[in-house]
């Protein structure tokens, strides 16, 4: 199937309401040649889940705009920019820049960036790693987050930017704020992690007139996880954002981070149910708690690996049996063949609002400013090219790439969650710092070595049999 055809199949699919279920079928036929029975570069159950993942994300949507809560223009937008694009690399014009900077550099260019532009918010989310009110936080100009996003798309072909935050509606830099961001690039898609407490009518109306938008709004689990950790209130803020969102026709996912807390709410049927069929959330991106920064203190929020394997079973049944479209950081390493982080496997880099580059949100450790590198002349390309950011693709290189029928554990494809001593040890480097005190600490903090360590051996031994019998032996 040419990718465009794809495309093509989804708007006709859109224009034409009485034939969108047969059209449907078709498309779910000719995804499943394309990315499972055409592909004989990886491992077949690994190409099973993507298209299960592609799949559910067409399934959702459409089933969205059956129910009216996005628009067609919205679709056929999400087909150009994010479909053509960021997941198939199908625009001849980015592709030639891609080619361009393989030859040049030897590896892949980022298939997207994530930046938090500011430090604000509005709430006080127990455990997080970003948090303040004042308008005074920490932030980045406005013209050093347009250029690091026009540098993106210009030189390395990307069309996809995630902003987080802080809360990302909270950015304000010389009366400009992120929906300036949006009008001045409607050929990139904007995916917004935010609390959803700001999106009124107003701003959600606004999103469908660009159409090239897409908050991911968090929740904690239903009412009660969601004030505790949150604030009261929260919960019903969000909704009233969903609703927002779905009278004005926007898509919209929520974003979830997995605790010891609630996973026993997100290890229930009701809970995905709630949100996708109910609510009408076309994605869902699935965050295990951290313990970095401010979270050191509370390691005890982290999943345990037991419950993070029974989660991965979950994520597997709600994608192949009810379609729902989800992907969970740790336990979906199979669809991005591994670890996206460093820049590398046409992954992303992490810019915060003090302009410290970072390998992954997750990886809290420094070794280049973008203001800096602006300063002295250089490029967002520059950002990818110290030792911290070349240690980390080699190992995954190492691990997934090089031999993509042969690849190491993809079920453990954290380069500092699951394989921390590794980390440690062979990937940060003495020029990075830590992004705060704490990410510094750890780092000579013999028993977070001992808790991370013994986490990912008991992982391991959860894991390493699964990733035999369902991926290797298949
Ligand atoms: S470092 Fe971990 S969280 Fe970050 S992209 Fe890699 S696998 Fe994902």
């Amino acid at each position: 199937m040419s990718n465009s055809h794809f495309t093509n199949l989804l708007i006709k699919s859109v224009k034409l309401p009485p034939f969108r279920r047969t059209i449907l079928k078709k498309m779910d036929r000719e995804l499943h040649r394309s990315i499972v029975e055409n592909d004989k570069t990886h491992l077949k159950a690994i190409q099973e889940k993507r298209y299960d993942f592609v799949d559910s994300m067409l399934h959702m949507a459409i089933g969205n705009l059956d129910k009216g809560w996005i628009t067609s223009k919205e679709i056929e937008k999400l087909s150009g920019i994010f479909v053509e694009n960021t997941m198939l690399s199908n625009i001849a014009s980015k592709r030639e820049i891609r080619d361009k900077f393989k030859a040049e550099h030897g590896f892949s260019a980022p298939n997207f960036i994530t930046i938090s532009p500011s430090q604000a918010c509005n709430l006080h989310c127990y455990g997080c790693y970003a948090c303040s009110e004042a308008d005074s936080s920490p932030h980045l100009p406005f013209d050093v987050v347009d250029r690091i996003i026009g540098e993106t798309r210009d030189k390395w072909g990307a069309s996809f930017v995630v902003v987080s935050g802080g809360e990302p509606y909270m950015y304000r830099d010389g009366g400009k704020t992120l929906v300036d961001l949006f009008e001045k690039y409607p050929d990139m898609f904007f995916m917004t992690y935010t609390n959803g407490t700001l999106i009124d009518e107003k701003m959600a109306k606004r999103f469908a007139e660009l159409g090239n938008v897409s908050p991911a709004i968090s929740v904690e689990g239903f009412e009660k996880e969601t004030d505790g950790r949150r604030g009261k209130g929260t919960y019903g803020k969000v909704l009233k954002a969903f609703d927002n969102l779905r009278k004005a026709g926007v898509p919209f996912g929520i974003s979830v981070t997995a605790t010891s807390r609630n996973c026993e709410t997100l290890l229930k049927d009701d809970f995905y149910d709630f949100y996708f069929e109910q609510q009408g959330a076309t994605y869902m991106w699935q965050f295990q708690f951290m313990p970095i920064g401010r979270g050191k203190g509370v390691f005890d929020l982290v999943v345990p690996p037991d419950k993070r394997v029974l989660l991965y079973r979950k994520w597997e049944t709600q994608m192949h049996e009810k379609k729902h479209c989800i992907a969970d950081f740790w336990n979906s390493g199979v669809l991005t063949h591994g670890c996206v982080a460093y820049g590398g496997n046409r992954g992303y880099i992490y810019i915060d609002w003090n302009g410290d580059i970072m390998p992954c949100v997750f990886v809290p450790y420094s070794a280049d400013n973008i203001l800096k590198l602006f300063e002295e002349g250089k490029t967002m390309t520059d950002a990818l090219m110290n030792t911290f950011m070349r240690k980390g693709r080699i190992w995954q290189n190492e691990y997934s790439i090089n031999d993509k029928m042969h690849p190491q554990n993809l079920l453990m494809p954290c380069s500092i969650r699951d394989h921390y001593i590794n980390f440690s040890k062979n990937i940060l480097t003495a020029q990075a710092s830590g992004e705060n005190n704490e990410a510094d600490e750890i780092m000579s903090d013999g028993e977070y070595l001992q808790k991370m360590d013994e986490y990912d051996r008991k992982l391991s031994s959860l894991t390493q049999p699964i990733w035999e019998k369902d991926y290797l032996r298949r």
